[in-house]
């Protein structure tokens, strides 16, 4: 099922700090493949679940035909090497794409769809995308990075 996009850089949805996932239920199952697909038809390559009104730590990103979900993600290394790319983002689109610096490759740690511990080494535009959702989780949009 898709769901409803939030958007607006004053929606207050899309602006508080989203609350751990404590378990992985069926409830949060439901929601990641209604994200996968809410993210497939907008069409985005990622997707934080606040965006869709739910207050909590996930995301989705798909910088290519895979889609990676990750549950309470945490970056814990940022490369020195920073990279500017034009962004935009599907909460807020009436806004053109913005030059926004970010890490050039991060090491991020989380939890997979089925609860399971990862670590991901991602670079280029997996690295940055996964910045970005994290950010929504967080209460901060690209407008914010300027
Ligand atoms: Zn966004």
């Amino acid at each position: 099922m898709t769901l409803p996009i939030q958007t607006g850089t004053n929606n207050p949805i899309l602006r508080k700090k989203a609350k751990e996932v404590k378990k992985i239920t069926p409830e949060i199952k439901r929601l990641i493949l209604d994200m996968t697909e809410t993210m497939g038809k907008a069409p985005g390559i990622g997707l934080a679940a606040p965006q869709v009104g739910r207050l909590l730590r996930l995301i989705a990103a798909k910088p290519n035909h895979k889609i990676i979900v990750l549950i309470n993600p945490q970056i814990k290394k940022f490369s020195r090497k920073k990279e500017i790319m034009e962004e935009g983002c599907l909460s807020l689109p009436n806004q053109s794409y913005l030059p926004i610096e970010r890490a050039y490759k991060i090491k991020v740690k989380g939890l997979n769809a089925e609860g399971k511990k990862i670590k991901i080494k991602a670079n280029g535009l997996l690295a940055r995308i996964i910045q970005h959702e994290i950010d929504h989780l967080d209460g901060i949009l690209i407008v914010d990075r300027l």
